[in-house]
């Protein structure tokens, strides 16, 4: 679900006709939208209200739920102003969404019509989207920390809301992170653009650099307050910053130089962590299809304060 804001003004324009068409297709109309607050951000909800089984209002309970997480995660949500515009498509669940900062926050999302509350209250899609937001764009080849950080910080912001257990979280981590560790042929993480590696290869930067901070300051601070510092100064993605000035505002804010040495081992060559070592120290052990969490594990008080709400 990747953001990308469109690069020119001729593939603004482009893009833009494509959507008024398909707007038009779906019978879309300009003027069916609604304004709500979420804490102190502005939401813009642009949606059919007769397109959808279940009606509008769990849709605006899931828009206004997935706004608090991402507020909650980063102390305060990363705009001030959003507007969400959802699509409407055939059968159910919810199938995607792109966000956009250009210069307005922006997210579209595709929703079945018969999608149902469950499925609005298990969603990731739309955490990720918001998540977007707090980033600032740093380019292409750096894709994989705004998918990575999207990913990583979906899990648990949902976890300190409440919204989804924390052993459901490293259980899909555990099940879906060692897909992004290098192939023959990886060229390290700026260089080698497949999708496992920029989503979950990103997710295993972020996993790395959120123990090592807790670790280096013994549980004062994760990256989470690396994260929450880089939006506040740059405003999220709206800016265009170099990665390294991201990475230096994040460890200036922990006071250690995780996110720069991290990035400097695994931006060009391929790098295998220790994942499953990781996760036994972690606390973290496979079992059927879901893990046991142990509190007894040498870092297991890193696993629960990066969990823990702040
Ligand atoms: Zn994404």
């Amino acid at each position: 679900m990747s953001r990308a804001g469109p690069p020119s003004a001729a593939l603004a324009a482009a893009a833009a006709i494509v959507f008024l068409a398909l707007g038009a297709l779906l019978g879309l109309a300009a003027g069916r939208s609604s304004g709500i607050t979420v804490g102190d951000v502005a939401v813009q909800i642009e949606l059919d209200r007769d397109a959808f089984s279940g009606g509008a209002d769990p849709i605006e309970s899931w828009i206004r739920r997935s706004a608090s997480i991402v507020a909650g995660y980063y102390g305060h949500f990363p705009v001030a102003r959003l507007t969400v515009r959802v699509m409407a498509e055939r059968g159910d669940g919810v199938h995607g969404g792109k966000s956009f900062a250009n210069p307005e926050a922006y997210i579209q999302v595709r929703l079945g019509q018969d999608v149902t509350e469950a499925q609005l209250l298990s969603d990731w899609v739309l955490v990720h989207e918001m998540a977007h937001l707090a980033l600032p764009d740093t380019g292409e080849a750096h894709a994989w920390l705004s998918e990575g950080l999207a990913t990583y910080v979906e899990g648990v912001a949902r976890v300190q809301a409440g919204n989804r257990s924390e052993a459901d979280v490293w259980a899909e981590e555990m099940r879906q992170m060692p897909r992004g560790l290098p192939e023959s042929g990886d060229r390290g993480l700026d260089r080698t653009h497949t999708w496992a590696r920029t989503y979950w290869g990103g997710a295993m930067f972020c996993l790395l650099a959120d123990v090592d901070i807790h670790r280096q300051s013994h549980n004062r601070f994760g990256l989470q307050d690396a994260l929450r510092a880089i939006v506040r100064d740059s405003g999220g993605l709206a800016a265009d910053w170099p990665i390294e000035r991201v990475l230096l505002t994040g460890d200036h804010a922990v006071g250690t130089t995780t996110l720069e040495d991290l990035y400097a081992r695994l931006k060009d060559s391929p790098v295998t962590p220790d994942l499953m070592g990781l996760w036994r120290e972690l606390g973290i052990e496979s079992e059927d299809s879901s893990v046991r969490l142990s509190d007894s594990a040498p870092l297991a008080d890193v696993r629960r304060a990066i969990m823990r709400a702040r």
